[in-house]
């Protein structure tokens, strides 16, 4: 120090006689407990995040540096101002927090900071690694903003530090440099928000923001399946044939026990809905559902998506992951097209199901995981372990529970009331005030076989609500296959008067030769005469011209 002045703790720091207070340079302090405030800061982390945890203990350390500064400036006898100026590092040992040494530059390492300081044995390091495994950032924020706090005071002007390296991220000690707010190029912005007061501000006003939103939503969805007479079962199925019911049932029953799920059925009707509804309605639904499409991540890929990977276990594994195994850790892993897992990968899923225990990529200790497993597939398994392309244990061990969803043309009672809830859904979502189906376009849609079940739906209902251009879906906006299908001849509700079928089939005949009246006409073995006095009877536009 500068005269040879050294600041000691003698001067700094008194105690009253019986206990009760303390004070440092002046000011009231407390003692606290490291471990505490560790555990403080995975809460933190826990609940906001990262960088909003980043940001509230980099200005709590900000307004400590700011107040020492501002307390030592008149408790201590200083030579002169500038080494009161200097001493921040000083107080910051002295407080123990972190040993504070004077860097040894390298020449290659370019022009000297504003600030510059080699940081050991930071209790801020020591507590993250301790509470939350190493980082992939610096982790001494409260340091940081100390150091800021206290020279933005002492000179007058804000002055904003980081880290360039860190023993949180696996450095061998910390390396802080400290700028004037105007020398941070604008690269380095990214260290500046973590000073500024509207960070945690806004980051709340996102949070109320979102909330009041997800209301909003709610509200109008449930007004608008109010207005569109569906009363949707609180876990969002909508079922009203025997084949439905009977697997919502038994998916309720699979939902109380612990047991692995298997969902089967085509393409598109609503596998993952099922296995939500087994998670909502089971212990376990307060903790995170995950779903994978399995067929959607390539095989060198799906191992570390499933179990995680170590730092450097391969090209590109710049830090430790958790997988999505340990990501649904207490609550139910969604494992879609299950049927696509390669071999190799199969061998590996089933050791997790018996062992309870995955492995990440590159390590060599198994980490404990209580998972429930729900997969679904659309394929055939019994004829896939019969071909040897699925390992007949796996199956086994997947299918404990197996829940078998027909397709939508086998349960057409179902059609209509997953049409009214898609198209309130849809109208919601699309802005629209859609909140109908014309009779003619209910119709349609009971007569079309939707080989892709009630995703197709789905999608014909929204393209409907998008093209519609009075509050009701025509038959004229529904898709062009959906508006083809012939009728039924098998009535399946009350039988039809044969005139509205005859009307029914004709137009429909029409709709599929695309309006054109001669070839319509050829193929019902009637004279286009005949057909154009039909139309017109029928008030069709094809009649007008
Ligand atoms: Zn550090």
């Amino acid at each position: 120090m500068a005269g040879g002045f050294e600041l000691g703790l003698n001067e700094l720091l008194s105690f009253e006689p019986g206990g009760g207070l303390i004070h440092f340079a002046g000011q009231r302090a407390v003692l606290m407990d490291p471990v505490a405030l560790g555990l403080l800061r995975k809460e933190l982390i826990d609940l906001v995040g990262m960088t909003a945890a980043r940001g509230i203990f980099t200005r709590l350390g900000y307004a400590h540096g700011w107040r020492t500064a501002e307390a030592l400036k008149t408790a201590v006898p200083w030579p002169d101002e500038s080494v009161w100026r200097r001493a921040g590092g000083r107080l910051h040992t002295l407080q123990g927090q972190v040993r504070v040494e004077r860097v040894e530059r390298r020449p290659d390492e370019g022009p000297e900071p504003f600030a510059e300081a080699q940081w050991r044995d930071s209790y801020e390091a020591e507590q993250h690694l301790l509470h939350l495994g190493r980082a992939d950032q610096p982790v001494c924020w409260s340091l940081t903003g100390f150091a800021s706090g206290y020279m933005s005071y002492v000179n007058g002007k804000p002055i904003y530090g980081t880290e360039l390296r860190c023993v949180g991220q696996g450095d061998a000690a910390c390396h802080f440099v400290g700028r004037p707010a105007e020398e941070w190029s604008t690269e380095c912005t990214e260290v500046l928000r973590f000073y500024e007061t509207q960070c945690m501000e806004g980051v709340l006003a996102q949070v109320t923001d979102a909330l009041k939103q997800a209301e909003r939503k709610l509200r109008a969805k449930r007004q608008s399946l109010a207005r569109a007479g569906v009363t949707e079962d609180p876990a969002g199925m909508v079922a009203r044939s025997e084949a439905m019911l009977r697997v919502i049932n038994l998916a309720r029953r699979a939902a109380k026990v612990d047991s692995t799920v298997l969902v089967t059925g085509e393409s598109g009707v609503g596998k993952e809905r099922i296995a939500r509804l087994i998670h909502d309605e089971s212990t376990r639904a307060h903790k995170a559902f995950v779903a994978v499409n399995c067929a959607a991540v390539t095989e060198s890929l799906l191992e570390s998506e499933l179990f995680g990977h170590a730092r450097g276990a391969f090209t590109g594994a710049t830090h430790d992951r958790a997988g999505l195994f340990e990501a649904a850790h207490g609550g139910t892993l969604f494992l879609d097209e299950v049927g696509e897992v390669p071999a190799s990968m199969q061998a590996k899923l089933l050791r997790v199901l018996q062992e309870r225990e995955v492995r990440r990529v590159g390590e060599n200790t198994s980490r404990k995981v209580d998972v429930r497993v729900v997969a679904a597939t659309n394929r055939e398994l019994t004829e896939e372990v019969r071909l040897g392309r699925f390992r007949q244990d796996l199956y086994y061990r997947l299918r404990v529970i197996e829940l078998k969803i027909p397709p939508l043309r086998e349960r057409r009672e179902d059609i209509l009331p997953l049409a009214r809830l898609l198209l309130a859904e849809a109208s919601e979502r699309l802005g629209r005030k859609v909140a109908a189906l014309a009779p003619e376009a209910v119709d349609q849609l009971l007569r079309y076989d939707w080989p892709g079940n009630v995703r197709e739906l789905g999608n014909a209902v929204e393209r409907a609500v998008a093209l519609c251009e009075g509050q009701r879906v025509e038959r004229e906006d529904l898709p062009e296959e959906v508006r083809a299908a012939p009728p039924n001849l098998v009535p399946s509700g009350n039988p039809r008067r044969l005139e509205d079928m005859e009307k029914e089939y004709i137009l429909a005949v029409l709709a599929q030769n695309g309006g054109n009246r001669a070839r319509t006409a050829e193929q019902l073995d009637i004279g286009v005469a005949t057909l154009y006095r039909k139309l017109k009877q029928y008030g069709h536009p094809e009649a007008a011209h």
